[in-house]
Protein backbone atom coordinates (compact mmCIF):
# COMPACT_ATOMS: atom_id res chain seq x y z
CA UNK A 1 0.00 0.00 0.00
CA UNK A 2 2.99 2.26 0.85
CA UNK A 3 4.29 1.54 -2.22
CA UNK A 4 1.32 2.93 -3.91
CA UNK A 5 0.60 5.50 -2.32
CA UNK A 6 4.44 6.49 -3.38
CA UNK A 7 3.46 5.63 -7.10
CA UNK A 8 0.39 7.47 -7.60
CA UNK A 9 2.21 10.32 -5.87
CA UNK A 10 4.93 10.44 -8.43
CA UNK A 11 2.06 10.24 -11.44
CA UNK A 12 0.25 12.59 -9.93
CA UNK A 13 3.38 15.18 -10.25
CA UNK A 14 4.41 13.96 -13.52
CA UNK A 15 0.75 14.41 -14.90
CA UNK A 16 0.62 18.32 -13.43
CA UNK A 17 4.54 19.29 -14.65
CA UNK A 18 3.63 17.52 -18.35
CA UNK A 19 0.30 19.30 -18.85
CA UNK A 20 -0.77 21.66 -21.27
CA UNK A 21 -3.76 23.26 -20.68
CA UNK A 22 -5.47 25.03 -23.71
CA UNK A 23 -4.91 28.37 -22.43
CA UNK A 24 -1.22 27.58 -21.80
CA UNK A 25 -0.87 26.34 -25.37
CA UNK A 26 -2.83 29.73 -26.59
CA UNK A 27 0.07 31.63 -24.33
CA UNK A 28 3.01 29.33 -25.88
CA UNK A 29 1.72 30.31 -29.09
CA UNK A 30 1.98 34.03 -29.08
CA UNK A 31 5.61 33.86 -27.80
CA UNK A 32 6.15 31.80 -30.90
CA UNK A 33 4.84 34.52 -32.55
CA UNK A 34 7.12 37.26 -31.19
CA UNK A 35 10.10 35.08 -31.46
CA UNK A 36 8.88 34.37 -35.47
CA UNK A 37 8.89 38.42 -35.63
CA UNK A 38 12.25 39.15 -33.67
CA UNK A 39 13.88 36.71 -35.34
CA UNK A 40 12.86 38.15 -38.91
CA UNK A 41 14.36 41.33 -37.39
CA UNK A 42 17.46 39.98 -37.24
CA UNK A 43 17.66 40.10 -33.41
CA UNK A 44 20.37 38.20 -32.45
CA UNK A 45 18.93 36.84 -29.19
CA UNK A 46 15.67 35.61 -30.94
CA UNK A 47 15.40 31.76 -29.75
CA UNK A 48 13.86 31.29 -33.57
CA UNK A 49 16.59 32.23 -36.51
CA UNK A 50 14.40 32.60 -39.66
CA UNK A 51 16.29 31.75 -42.10
CA UNK A 52 15.79 33.21 -45.14
CA UNK A 53 16.21 30.30 -47.77
CA UNK A 54 16.81 32.23 -51.09
CA UNK A 55 13.61 30.14 -52.28
CA UNK A 56 11.43 32.76 -53.28
CA UNK A 57 9.15 30.92 -56.01
CA UNK A 58 7.74 27.25 -55.14
CA UNK A 59 7.35 24.67 -58.05
CA UNK A 60 4.71 25.19 -60.72
CA UNK A 61 3.97 21.96 -62.15
CA UNK A 62 6.49 22.86 -65.15
CA UNK A 63 9.63 21.15 -63.87
CA UNK A 64 11.37 19.27 -66.69
CA UNK A 65 14.14 16.54 -66.71
CA UNK A 66 16.15 14.48 -65.04
CA UNK A 67 17.19 15.45 -60.95
CA UNK A 68 18.82 14.14 -58.11
CA UNK A 69 18.56 14.80 -54.93
CA UNK A 70 20.19 13.57 -51.33
CA UNK A 71 18.28 13.82 -48.31
CA UNK A 72 20.78 13.91 -44.95
CA UNK A 73 18.34 14.51 -41.81
CA UNK A 74 19.05 12.36 -38.87
CA UNK A 75 19.47 8.16 -38.54
CA UNK A 76 18.82 7.39 -42.37
CA UNK A 77 20.06 9.49 -45.63
CA UNK A 78 18.10 8.63 -48.36
CA UNK A 79 19.34 9.48 -52.20
CA UNK A 80 16.86 9.74 -55.04
CA UNK A 81 16.07 10.57 -59.05
CA UNK A 82 13.20 11.57 -60.57
CA UNK A 83 12.21 12.41 -64.23
CA UNK A 84 10.27 15.45 -64.21
CA UNK A 85 7.51 15.22 -67.46
CA UNK A 86 6.20 18.93 -67.37
CA UNK A 87 2.36 20.26 -66.23
CA UNK A 88 1.52 17.26 -68.11
CA UNK A 89 3.05 14.29 -67.10
CA UNK A 90 4.50 15.84 -63.53
CA UNK A 91 6.74 12.55 -61.99
CA UNK A 92 7.09 10.39 -64.95
CA UNK A 93 9.83 7.89 -62.58
CA UNK A 94 10.88 7.74 -59.51
CA UNK A 95 13.38 5.74 -57.80
CA UNK A 96 14.99 6.23 -54.40
CA UNK A 97 17.16 4.45 -51.71
CA UNK A 98 17.75 4.13 -48.23
CA UNK A 99 21.21 3.98 -46.46
CA UNK A 100 21.55 4.56 -42.51
CA UNK A 101 24.11 6.53 -41.40
CA UNK A 102 26.77 4.60 -39.03
CA UNK A 103 26.30 5.72 -35.79
CA UNK A 104 30.52 6.77 -35.35
CA UNK A 105 30.37 8.77 -38.85
CA UNK A 106 27.73 10.77 -36.57
CA UNK A 107 30.65 12.27 -34.48
CA UNK A 108 33.72 11.38 -36.84
CA UNK A 109 34.89 14.38 -39.04
CA UNK A 110 33.21 16.11 -41.79
CA UNK A 111 35.18 14.55 -44.46
CA UNK A 112 34.54 11.07 -43.30
CA UNK A 113 30.77 11.60 -42.94
CA UNK A 114 31.05 13.32 -46.57
CA UNK A 115 32.82 10.84 -48.23
CA UNK A 116 30.65 8.29 -47.20
CA UNK A 117 27.86 10.07 -48.67
CA UNK A 118 29.31 10.49 -51.51
CA UNK A 119 30.22 6.95 -52.40
CA UNK A 120 26.73 6.28 -51.83
CA UNK A 121 25.63 8.78 -53.98
CA UNK A 122 27.97 7.49 -56.49
CA UNK A 123 26.74 4.02 -56.08
CA UNK A 124 23.20 4.89 -56.44
CA UNK A 125 23.80 6.92 -59.53
CA UNK A 126 25.60 4.08 -61.55
CA UNK A 127 22.60 2.73 -61.22
CA UNK A 128 20.65 4.77 -63.44
CA UNK A 129 17.98 2.97 -66.22
CA UNK A 130 17.11 4.05 -69.71
CA UNK A 131 14.08 5.16 -67.66
CA UNK A 132 15.99 8.23 -67.36
CA UNK A 133 16.81 10.64 -69.65
CA UNK A 134 20.21 13.16 -69.37
CA UNK A 135 20.07 15.25 -72.44
CA UNK A 136 23.52 14.94 -74.28
CA UNK A 137 26.57 16.83 -73.02
CA UNK A 138 24.66 18.16 -69.78
CA UNK A 139 25.76 17.29 -66.27
CA UNK A 140 23.72 15.57 -63.66
CA UNK A 141 22.30 17.96 -61.06
CA UNK A 142 21.17 17.71 -57.44
CA UNK A 143 18.93 19.37 -54.97
CA UNK A 144 20.73 18.80 -51.30
CA UNK A 145 18.44 18.31 -48.26
CA UNK A 146 20.58 18.89 -45.50
CA UNK A 147 18.40 19.05 -42.30
CA UNK A 148 20.54 21.06 -40.12
CA UNK A 149 20.64 25.15 -39.18
CA UNK A 150 22.37 26.80 -42.35
CA UNK A 151 22.99 30.18 -42.98
CA UNK A 152 21.77 30.26 -46.41
CA UNK A 153 24.47 32.67 -48.65
CA UNK A 154 22.62 32.02 -51.88
CA UNK A 155 20.12 29.10 -53.14
CA UNK A 156 23.14 26.64 -53.51
CA UNK A 157 25.58 27.89 -50.43
CA UNK A 158 25.24 27.91 -47.00
CA UNK A 159 27.39 27.59 -43.95
CA UNK A 160 26.24 24.92 -41.08
CA UNK A 161 25.69 27.14 -38.16
CA UNK A 162 25.35 23.84 -35.67
CA UNK A 163 24.93 20.58 -35.19
CA UNK A 164 21.69 18.87 -33.77
CA UNK A 165 19.93 15.54 -33.57
CA UNK A 166 22.90 13.99 -32.05
CA UNK A 167 24.97 15.09 -35.17
CA UNK A 168 28.70 16.14 -33.10
CA UNK A 169 31.62 16.65 -36.12
CA UNK A 170 34.09 19.24 -35.68
CA UNK A 171 35.20 21.57 -37.98
CA UNK A 172 32.24 21.70 -40.04
CA UNK A 173 30.57 24.65 -37.88
CA UNK A 174 31.41 27.64 -40.21
CA UNK A 175 31.93 25.53 -43.51
CA UNK A 176 29.71 25.50 -46.60
CA UNK A 177 28.34 22.03 -46.67
CA UNK A 178 27.48 22.61 -50.59
CA UNK A 179 31.39 22.83 -50.96
CA UNK A 180 31.75 20.03 -48.86
CA UNK A 181 29.77 17.68 -50.18
CA UNK A 182 31.37 18.79 -54.07
CA UNK A 183 34.85 17.85 -52.74
CA UNK A 184 33.73 14.82 -51.96
CA UNK A 185 31.57 14.09 -54.70
CA UNK A 186 35.05 14.77 -56.82
CA UNK A 187 37.10 12.89 -54.79
CA UNK A 188 34.45 9.56 -55.68
CA UNK A 189 34.61 10.74 -59.16
CA UNK A 190 31.11 11.69 -58.99
CA UNK A 191 30.46 14.39 -61.97
CA UNK A 192 27.12 16.47 -60.65
CA UNK A 193 26.51 19.84 -59.75
CA UNK A 194 24.63 21.14 -56.72
CA UNK A 195 22.40 23.88 -57.68
CA UNK A 196 20.03 23.80 -54.66
CA UNK A 197 20.51 23.52 -50.81
CA UNK A 198 17.54 23.18 -48.57
CA UNK A 199 16.10 22.58 -45.34
CA UNK A 200 13.70 19.61 -45.12
CA UNK A 201 10.62 21.67 -44.02
CA UNK A 202 11.64 23.80 -47.22
CA UNK A 203 11.72 20.63 -49.28
CA UNK A 204 8.73 19.36 -47.70
CA UNK A 205 6.82 22.64 -48.64
CA UNK A 206 8.05 22.27 -52.37
CA UNK A 207 7.25 18.92 -52.76
CA UNK A 208 3.83 19.71 -50.79
CA UNK A 209 3.18 22.74 -53.29
CA UNK A 210 3.73 20.43 -56.31
CA UNK A 211 0.91 18.63 -55.36
CA UNK A 212 -1.44 20.97 -53.93
CA UNK A 213 -1.59 24.86 -54.64
CA UNK A 214 -2.74 25.60 -50.95
CA UNK A 215 0.23 24.31 -48.79
CA UNK A 216 1.41 27.15 -46.92
CA UNK A 217 3.50 25.72 -44.63
CA UNK A 218 5.46 22.32 -43.93
CA UNK A 219 6.15 20.80 -40.54
CA UNK A 220 8.98 18.39 -39.93
CA UNK A 221 8.09 15.57 -37.20
CA UNK A 222 10.78 13.40 -37.47
CA UNK A 223 14.25 12.45 -35.69
CA UNK A 224 13.80 16.32 -34.59
CA UNK A 225 11.27 18.88 -35.42
CA UNK A 226 11.32 22.14 -37.64
CA UNK A 227 9.21 24.39 -39.73
CA UNK A 228 9.16 26.65 -42.71
CA UNK A 229 6.20 28.70 -44.81
CA UNK A 230 5.85 31.31 -47.17
CA UNK A 231 6.28 34.69 -46.16
CA UNK A 232 5.49 37.88 -47.40
CA UNK A 233 8.94 39.18 -48.46
CA UNK A 234 8.04 42.79 -47.21
CA UNK A 235 7.52 41.69 -43.92
CA UNK A 236 11.44 40.47 -43.08
CA UNK A 237 12.82 43.88 -41.70
CA UNK A 238 16.25 41.94 -42.05
CA UNK A 239 15.94 40.88 -45.78
CA UNK A 240 18.45 43.75 -47.08
CA UNK A 241 18.36 42.51 -50.87
CA UNK A 242 15.63 43.68 -53.62
CA UNK A 243 12.58 42.66 -53.03
CA UNK A 244 11.92 38.98 -55.02
CA UNK A 245 9.33 39.50 -58.35
CA UNK A 246 7.16 37.04 -56.51
CA UNK A 247 6.97 39.31 -53.17
CA UNK A 248 7.55 36.13 -51.46
CA UNK A 249 10.43 34.40 -49.40
CA UNK A 250 10.36 30.65 -47.76
CA UNK A 251 11.42 31.07 -44.33
CA UNK A 252 13.12 28.12 -42.26
CA UNK A 253 11.80 28.95 -38.97
CA UNK A 254 14.06 26.50 -37.34
CA UNK A 255 11.66 26.30 -34.33
CA UNK A 256 13.12 23.60 -32.50
CA UNK A 257 15.28 25.93 -31.12
CA UNK A 258 12.22 27.95 -29.45
CA UNK A 259 13.15 28.53 -25.83
CA UNK A 260 10.22 30.32 -23.72
CA UNK A 261 9.14 29.96 -20.14
CA UNK A 262 5.67 29.42 -20.96
CA UNK A 263 7.06 26.15 -22.28
CA UNK A 264 6.22 23.32 -19.13
CA UNK A 265 9.71 21.88 -18.78
CA UNK A 266 10.19 19.43 -15.88
CA UNK A 267 12.73 18.16 -14.03
CA UNK A 268 13.62 15.29 -16.60
CA UNK A 269 13.49 17.60 -19.83
CA UNK A 270 16.14 19.80 -17.56
CA UNK A 271 18.42 16.62 -16.49
CA UNK A 272 17.96 14.84 -20.21
CA UNK A 273 19.09 18.60 -21.69
CA UNK A 274 22.18 18.79 -19.44
CA UNK A 275 23.19 15.45 -20.16
CA UNK A 276 22.76 15.78 -24.06
CA UNK A 277 25.53 16.76 -26.85
CA UNK A 278 24.17 20.56 -27.30
CA UNK A 279 23.07 22.00 -23.12
CA UNK A 280 20.88 24.55 -23.27
CA UNK A 281 19.38 24.20 -27.34
CA UNK A 282 16.65 23.01 -29.07
CA UNK A 283 14.24 23.03 -25.93
CA UNK A 284 11.47 22.64 -28.00
CA UNK A 285 12.89 19.89 -30.26
CA UNK A 286 13.63 17.76 -27.22
CA UNK A 287 10.07 18.25 -25.71
CA UNK A 288 8.64 17.53 -29.28
CA UNK A 289 10.82 14.86 -31.20
CA UNK A 290 11.34 11.42 -31.92
CA UNK A 291 15.06 11.23 -30.99
CA UNK A 292 13.45 12.42 -27.42
CA UNK A 293 10.19 10.94 -26.02
CA UNK A 294 11.32 7.72 -25.54
CA UNK A 295 14.23 9.00 -23.27
CA UNK A 296 11.81 11.20 -21.56
CA UNK A 297 9.25 8.37 -20.65
CA UNK A 298 12.41 6.30 -19.80
CA UNK A 299 13.96 9.11 -17.48
CA UNK A 300 10.40 8.92 -15.95
CA UNK A 301 10.15 5.25 -15.20
CA UNK A 302 13.59 5.63 -13.58
CA UNK A 303 12.42 7.86 -11.53
CA UNK A 304 9.31 5.57 -10.29
CA UNK A 305 11.40 2.65 -9.83
CA UNK A 306 14.22 4.81 -7.70
CA UNK A 307 11.31 6.53 -5.75
CA UNK A 308 8.27 4.56 -5.58
CA UNK A 309 9.74 0.72 -6.47
CA UNK A 310 7.87 -0.10 -9.52
CA UNK A 311 9.80 -2.89 -10.72
CA UNK A 312 10.31 -4.11 -7.34
CA UNK A 313 13.24 -3.67 -4.68
CA UNK A 314 16.32 -2.96 -7.31
CA UNK A 315 15.98 -0.77 -9.86
CA UNK A 316 16.03 -2.62 -13.39
CA UNK A 317 20.24 -1.40 -14.37
CA UNK A 318 18.87 -1.68 -18.16
CA UNK A 319 16.72 1.23 -17.27
CA UNK A 320 19.38 3.45 -16.07
CA UNK A 321 20.85 4.15 -19.91
CA UNK A 322 20.13 6.77 -21.65
CA UNK A 323 17.99 6.03 -24.96
CA UNK A 324 17.64 2.45 -24.32
CA UNK A 325 13.85 3.26 -24.87
CA UNK A 326 13.61 4.30 -28.53
CA UNK A 327 10.49 6.48 -29.55
CA UNK A 328 9.20 3.42 -32.02
CA UNK A 329 8.98 1.10 -29.00
CA UNK A 330 7.05 3.69 -27.00
CA UNK A 331 4.73 4.21 -29.89
CA UNK A 332 4.36 -0.01 -29.56
CA UNK A 333 3.66 0.08 -26.25
CA UNK A 334 0.86 3.35 -26.26
CA UNK A 335 -0.30 1.86 -29.32
CA UNK A 336 -1.07 -1.53 -27.35
CA UNK A 337 -5.00 -2.31 -27.15
CA UNK A 338 -4.15 -6.07 -25.97
CA UNK A 339 -6.47 -6.78 -22.27
CA UNK A 340 -3.13 -8.44 -20.97
CA UNK A 341 -0.88 -5.13 -22.54
CA UNK A 342 0.76 -7.75 -23.75
CA UNK A 343 3.33 -5.73 -26.23
CA UNK A 344 4.28 -3.46 -23.49
CA UNK A 345 5.48 -6.52 -21.15
CA UNK A 346 7.24 -8.00 -23.95
CA UNK A 347 8.72 -4.52 -24.34
CA UNK A 348 9.62 -4.30 -20.60
CA UNK A 349 10.83 -7.63 -20.36
CA UNK A 350 13.16 -7.04 -23.61
CA UNK A 351 14.50 -3.28 -22.94
CA UNK A 352 13.60 -3.12 -19.35
CA UNK A 353 14.83 -6.60 -18.27
CA UNK A 354 11.82 -7.23 -15.91
CA UNK A 355 11.07 -10.58 -17.42
CA UNK A 356 7.13 -10.63 -15.69
CA UNK A 357 5.41 -6.94 -15.11
CA UNK A 358 1.82 -7.30 -13.25
CA UNK A 359 -0.78 -5.48 -15.21
CA UNK A 360 -0.90 -2.70 -12.97
CA UNK A 361 2.85 -1.81 -13.87
CA UNK A 362 1.87 -2.31 -17.87
CA UNK A 363 -0.86 0.10 -17.26
CA UNK A 364 1.23 2.89 -15.68
CA UNK A 365 4.13 2.71 -18.50
CA UNK A 366 1.54 2.79 -20.82
CA UNK A 367 0.06 5.77 -19.33
CA UNK A 368 3.35 7.44 -19.05
CA UNK A 369 3.85 7.62 -22.67
CA UNK A 370 0.35 9.19 -23.03
CA UNK A 371 1.36 11.77 -21.17
CA UNK A 372 5.26 12.61 -23.05
CA UNK A 373 3.14 11.52 -26.38
CA UNK A 374 0.09 13.89 -25.45
CA UNK A 375 2.15 16.67 -24.56
CA UNK A 376 4.90 17.13 -27.32
CA UNK A 377 2.08 16.36 -29.77
CA UNK A 378 -0.42 19.13 -28.01
CA UNK A 379 3.23 21.30 -28.05
CA UNK A 380 3.66 20.93 -32.21
CA UNK A 381 -0.12 21.91 -32.90
CA UNK A 382 0.56 25.20 -30.51
CA UNK A 383 4.01 26.20 -32.73
CA UNK A 384 1.58 25.16 -36.03
CA UNK A 385 -0.93 27.72 -34.79
CA UNK A 386 1.22 30.36 -33.99
CA UNK A 387 2.27 29.79 -37.81
CA UNK A 388 -1.44 30.03 -38.78
CA UNK A 389 -1.67 33.12 -36.70
CA UNK A 390 2.00 34.78 -38.03
CA UNK A 391 -0.40 34.25 -41.66
CA UNK A 392 -3.56 35.84 -40.65
CA UNK A 393 -4.82 32.07 -40.98
CA UNK A 394 -6.47 31.70 -37.66
CA UNK A 395 -9.50 33.23 -37.74
CA UNK A 396 -12.37 33.96 -39.98
CA UNK A 397 -11.77 36.80 -42.77
CA UNK A 398 -12.81 40.47 -40.63
CA UNK A 399 -14.11 41.70 -43.92
CA UNK A 400 -16.89 38.78 -43.84
CA UNK A 401 -14.93 36.95 -47.00
CA UNK A 402 -14.59 33.02 -47.37
CA UNK A 403 -12.13 31.67 -45.63
CA UNK A 404 -9.02 30.51 -47.58
CA UNK A 405 -7.93 26.56 -47.98
CA UNK A 406 -5.06 26.54 -46.27
CA UNK A 407 -3.10 23.24 -46.01
CA UNK A 408 -0.21 22.52 -44.04
CA UNK A 409 2.28 19.51 -45.00
CA UNK A 410 3.57 17.36 -42.65
CA UNK A 411 6.70 14.78 -43.22
CA UNK A 412 8.92 12.89 -40.57
CA UNK A 413 8.62 9.02 -38.67
CA UNK A 414 7.01 10.38 -35.84
CA UNK A 415 4.17 12.01 -37.70
CA UNK A 416 3.74 9.07 -40.24
CA UNK A 417 3.70 6.10 -37.47
CA UNK A 418 2.52 7.14 -34.34
CA UNK A 419 -1.03 7.52 -35.01
CA UNK A 420 -1.87 8.23 -31.17
CA UNK A 421 0.43 11.39 -31.34
CA UNK A 422 -0.85 12.67 -34.98
CA UNK A 423 -4.30 12.09 -33.98
CA UNK A 424 -4.01 14.30 -30.63
CA UNK A 425 -2.09 16.90 -32.57
CA UNK A 426 -4.88 17.41 -35.07
CA UNK A 427 -7.75 17.31 -32.63
CA UNK A 428 -5.66 20.01 -30.22
CA UNK A 429 -5.14 21.93 -33.71
CA UNK A 430 -8.86 21.80 -34.57
CA UNK A 431 -9.13 22.69 -30.45
CA UNK A 432 -7.31 25.85 -30.82
CA UNK A 433 -8.70 27.23 -34.30
CA UNK A 434 -11.94 26.72 -33.49
CA UNK A 435 -14.71 24.37 -35.86
CA UNK A 436 -14.98 27.31 -38.32
CA UNK A 437 -11.44 27.86 -39.18
CA UNK A 438 -10.51 24.57 -38.53
CA UNK A 439 -13.57 23.35 -41.41
CA UNK A 440 -10.62 25.28 -43.72
CA UNK A 441 -7.46 24.31 -42.53
CA UNK A 442 -6.03 20.85 -43.87
CA UNK A 443 -3.00 18.34 -42.63
CA UNK A 444 -1.66 16.56 -45.45
CA UNK A 445 1.13 13.86 -44.76
CA UNK A 446 3.63 14.86 -47.40
CA UNK A 447 5.47 11.43 -47.81
CA UNK A 448 9.41 12.26 -48.20
CA UNK A 449 7.94 15.40 -49.98
CA UNK A 450 11.48 16.83 -49.00
CA UNK A 451 13.42 14.47 -51.58
CA UNK A 452 10.53 15.34 -54.48
CA UNK A 453 10.70 18.82 -53.10
CA UNK A 454 14.58 19.04 -53.33
CA UNK A 455 14.71 17.86 -56.95
CA UNK A 456 12.13 20.71 -57.97
CA UNK A 457 14.39 23.03 -56.44
CA UNK A 458 17.03 22.05 -58.24
CA UNK A 459 15.29 21.93 -61.65
CA UNK A 460 13.80 25.38 -60.50
CA UNK A 461 17.53 26.47 -60.71
CA UNK A 462 18.76 24.24 -62.66
CA UNK A 463 22.59 25.95 -64.81
CA UNK A 464 20.28 25.41 -68.18
CA UNK A 465 17.14 26.61 -67.11
P1 LIG B 1 14.79 11.92 -39.94
O1 LIG B 1 13.98 12.79 -39.05
O2 LIG B 1 15.94 11.33 -39.26
O3 LIG B 1 15.10 12.56 -41.23
P2 LIG B 1 12.43 10.30 -40.30
O4 LIG B 1 11.58 11.41 -40.74
O5 LIG B 1 12.29 8.99 -41.01
O6 LIG B 1 13.95 10.63 -40.32
O7 LIG B 1 12.11 10.07 -38.77
C1 LIG B 1 12.71 9.05 -38.07
C2 LIG B 1 12.31 9.20 -36.64
O8 LIG B 1 10.91 9.01 -36.51
C3 LIG B 1 12.94 8.17 -35.74
O9 LIG B 1 14.14 8.68 -35.21
C4 LIG B 1 11.91 7.96 -34.66
O10 LIG B 1 12.14 8.84 -33.61
C5 LIG B 1 10.61 8.34 -35.30
N1 LIG B 1 9.84 7.14 -35.61
C6 LIG B 1 10.06 6.24 -36.60
N2 LIG B 1 9.17 5.24 -36.54
C7 LIG B 1 8.37 5.49 -35.49
C8 LIG B 1 7.25 4.82 -34.89
N3 LIG B 1 6.79 3.67 -35.35
N4 LIG B 1 6.68 5.39 -33.83
C9 LIG B 1 7.16 6.54 -33.33
N5 LIG B 1 8.20 7.21 -33.84
C10 LIG B 1 8.79 6.71 -34.91
MG1 LIG C 1 14.21 13.75 -42.59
Amino acid sequence: AERKRKVAAVIEDVEHTLSTPTALLRSISDAMVSEMERGLRGDIHATLKMLITYVDNLPTGNEQGLFYALDLGGTNFRVLRVQLGGKEKRVVQQQYEEVSIPPHLMVGTSMELFDFIAAALSKFVDTEGDDFHLPEGRQRELGFTFSFPVNQTSISSGTLIKWTKGFSINGAVGEDVVSELSKAMERQGLDMKVTALVNDTVGTLAGGRYVDNDVVAAIILGTGTNAAYVEHANAIPKWTGLLPRSQNMVINTEWGSFKSDKLPLSEFDKAMDFESLNPGEQIYEKMISGMYLGEIVRRILLKLAHDAALFGDVVPPKLEQPFVLRTPDMSAMHHDSSHDLKTVGAKLKDIVGVPDTSLEVRYITSHICDIVAERGARLAAAGIYGILKKLGRDKMPSDGSKMPRTVIALDGGLYEHYKKFSSCLETTLTDLLGDDVASSVFTKLANDGSGIGAALLAAAHSQYA
